[in-house]
């Protein structure tokens, strides 16, 4: 969904940004949204489960507790860069 204007995003735009993001190498996630001509990102779309583009994961199984935002933060200074959480659901 457009975080600008709130329209659903048609697969086949979502699809042809994915492709130029990968000819990029994912370098830029940058697309220009087909519902109101804004300049958005792959990353930013309001999707309806948590998402996320990613260059790798790090998969956390059986946590005792919520991964809290210091501890994303301290994992993110060591991997020199910015971290994301993303539940997943099985
Ligand atoms: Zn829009």
């Amino acid at each position: 969904m457009c975080p600008f204007c709130r329209k659903e995003v048609p697969f086949d735009s979502w699809g042809e940004a994915m492709n130029v993001a990968e000819g990029k190498g994912f370098s830029d996630l940058g697309m220009t949204m087909p519902c109101c001509g804004r300049k958005g990102s792959l990353d930013r779309l309001d999707y309806r489960r948590p998402c996320a583009i990613a260059m790798f994961k790090i998969e956390l199984r059986n946590v005792p507790g919520d991964v809290t935002e210091d501890m994303l933060k301290e994992a993110g200074r060591i991997l020199g860069t910015g971290l994301k959480t993303v539940e997943a659901r099985y």
